[in-house]
């Protein structure tokens, strides 16, 4: 992923697979042109790095000149094209080829139709190398095309961003959902991870999500979800993975524009962590930190228990049903340190302190990130 500006494009388009279809190109073309010498003209800026390539890959004698349109400010394409350098030879009689990097509405492609109007040249082809057929307004044929893409904005190989991102050797997609910071607050039951989730979110302005919390809200409102739960949670045992992922992809989906989220309590297993990953993926987004909080099991089970007086939650009551929490953890959860760990992004934090002094080490690694 890169930044320009204030925002983020994901890779679209890697440099060989350019250049692939770059070279294929030049041989189409000289396939057809059988041995007349072409002028190329590639319409600056952005077909500078398209042009260059092209003619390299060129099979046989060829000219190579360039004309200068403006038509796009920021992202937007604007209906004014302005032309900043003309035609400077007289290409009567000649075969002239429109080297493009990109057609999508087809105002720059109507405006080079007008340049050429006059200009008595033998034939006149468009070639272009990224094309957006959904976007595409006009009638003029397009001889060659590179590339089809979809209607998005695209920047690298040429093309810009608000000046930034033409020396890219490869081409990037602007992100659909921009950038979001998404932590997974992980540690046994009773390691503290709803307390400090509270802090954090306020903070870091993110969208706590407890899957515990839902689904004692739906115990609560005795939906069915919550009667399927409870007789689980009763136990102290995982609520099955499906029930757990469907119910968290509809909380995620409810706060979609959020600058990102703590999961707490999720993911508990292998299944939840792929199934978060690939929700996160059709967002254009990933988890970016796994914080654990470390804390020995006597001190879990003491917490616990503590918090059983008050917390009303009949799962933190019975020290049986804590032992069993703690041992899903080990048997289910514990393994997906080494989830994260294998993508980099795991880190352990002391658990055992005072409030304040967790938040500020939870804190320090939410500011590196
Ligand atoms: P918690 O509030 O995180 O301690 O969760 C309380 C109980 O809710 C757990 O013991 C499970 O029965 C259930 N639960 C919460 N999150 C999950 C999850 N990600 N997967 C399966 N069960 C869960």
């Amino acid at each position: 992923m890169i930044k320009l500006h204030d925002l983020y494009f994901k890779p679209f388009i890697s440099e060989q697979e350019i250049l692939d279809v770059v070279t294929r190109m030049a041989n189409d073309i000289a396939n057809d042109l059988g041995d007349e010498i072409p002028v190329f003209i590639g319409i600056l800026n952005g077909s500078f790095m398209f042009v260059s390539d092209f003619v390299k890959k060129f099979p046989k004698p060829c000219e190579v000149t360039f004309i200068k349109l403006a038509s796009y400010e920021g992202l937007k394409s604007t209906d004014d094209i302005q032309r900043l350098i003309g035609l400077t030879q007289d290409l009567t009689g000649r075969t002239v080829i429109i080297l493009e990097d990109i057609i999508d509405s087809g105002k720059t492609l109507a405006e080079v139709h007008r340049i050429f109007k006059n200009e008595n040249v033998k034939e006149l082809k468009i070639a272009t190398l990224f094309y957006k057929p959904e976007a595409y307004k006009k009638d003029f044929k397009l001889h060659y095309v590179g590339i089809e893409i979809p209607t998005k904005f695209i920047v690298g190989y040429g093309l810009d961003f608000d000046g930034l991102g033409r020396d890219l050797p490869e081409v990037y997609q602007l992100k659909t959902t921009q950038h979001m910071t998404n932590i997974v607050l992980f540690g046994p039951p009773g390691a503290g991870k709803g307390t400090q989730a509270n802090f954090l979110k306020e903070k870091y302005n993110l969208i706590h999500i407890s899957t515990g919390d839902v689904f004692r809200f739906n115990i609560k409102n005795e939906t069915a979800l919550g009667m399927l739960a409870q007789s689980y949670m009763d136990k102290g045992e995982l609520v099955p993975d499906k029930v757990t992922i469907d119910m968290l992809a509809a909380e995620v989906e409810k706060n979609a524009d959020a600058n990102g989220f703590i999961f707490d309590g999720f993911p508990r297993t292998d299944a939840q962590a792929k199934a978060l990953d690939d929700l996160l993926d059709e967002k254009d987004s990933e988890i970016n930190a796994m914080i654990a909080l470390e804390v020995n099991d006597k001190i879990l089970v003491e917490r616990l228990l503590e918090r059983g007086k008050t917390s009303g939650r009949p799962d933190d009551a019975d020290e049986n049903i804590i032992r069993n929490r703690v041992k899903e953890y080990y048997k289910k959860t514990a393994i997906l340190k080494d989830y994260y760990k294998a993508q980099d992004k795991y880190y352990g934090v002391d658990g055992v302190g005072s409030i304040e002094e967790i938040t500020q080490r939870l804190s320090k690694v939410i500011d590196q990130l």
